[in-house]
């Protein structure tokens, strides 16, 4: 029986149970069970649900919203190890604040953007890490660039001082219901292959991240080389959209 995480109790136990499927799904494919780690992505979420889970040893939190996450991040801020992800889209009028606010940026997908980012990154902070997002199943809505325009804005990253191109990311296409596993997995293992690439490319980078697999997914994506799964239903419970904003 899996645990539906709708209050602190339940939060807590649902850690427990997501680092569980995460150490099983890396046993099952012969991963070392530390090669994958687990950010729990906490949008629409109070900030006193991120403490409990912080409590229970959680320190990477994912944010989509950039004023909902500083508002949490306030709240937190005696929590000093906590590590902050921006995961959602960026507009260019917040660079500012995330290169000020968060450890790692999962979504780069435009050269603009990530030359604000590293020129308002402080110059007091260790370089932004950053992923680029990579639309692999083609969708027109989607965000991300598409696979053949990779190596073009990796260069730009590259040479830009204050982020550090750590890899990629991608959120794939919902698939329905009934999907065949190969069709789930196809988008993972096609990231997989582009950050062979990306690491060909630049031997001497230190680019290990694979940011991949949601909550529905997880399973799927470690078996393709996710090094860090974004679980936020199974670890906070549904959101529900209409009480924030
Ligand atoms: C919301 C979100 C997640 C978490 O999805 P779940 O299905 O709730 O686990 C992961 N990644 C991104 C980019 C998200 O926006």
């Amino acid at each position: 029986m899996t645990t539906v995480p709708d209050d602190e109790a339940s939060v807590t136990q649902c850690i427990l149970e997501a680092r569980i499927r995460l150490k099983n799904a890396l046993q099952t494919c012969k991963r070392n069970t530390d090669a994958a780690q687990l950010l729990a992505v906490s949008k629409t979420k109070p900030a006193s649900l991120l403490r409990v889970a912080w409590n229970s040893g959680q320190r990477a939190f994912g944010e989509n919203y950039l004023q909902e996450a500083l508002d949490k991040q306030q709240a937190l801020s005696d929590l000093t190890d906590i590590e902050w992800h921006f995961i959602g889209p960026i507009q260019s009028n917040k660079t500012r604040a995330i290169a000020e606010h968060f450890t790692w940026v999962h979504t780069v997908e435009r050269d603009k953007i990530a030359r604000r980012l590293s020129e308002q990154r402080p110059a007091a902070s260790d370089p932004l890490n950053v992923c680029l997002q990579v639309n692999v199943s083609g969708e027109a809505s989607k965000a991300g660039i598409a696979p053949e325009e990779l190596m073009a804005l990796a260069d730009i990253v590259m040479a830009l001082p204050n982020l550090n191109l750590r890899g990629l990311m991608t959120i794939p296409a919902p698939c329905g219901p009934d999907a065949s596993e190969e069709t789930k997995r196809a988008p993972f293992r096609q990231l997989h292959e582009m950050l062979n690439q990306l690491q060909a490319r630049y031997p001497q980078a230190c680019i290990d991240t694979l940011s991949m697999g949601m909550s529905a997914d997880l399973e799927a994506a470690i078996d393709e080389g996710a090094t860090l799964v974004r679980l936020g239903t199974a670890i906070f419970g549904a959101r529900d959209y209409s009480a924030t904003s």
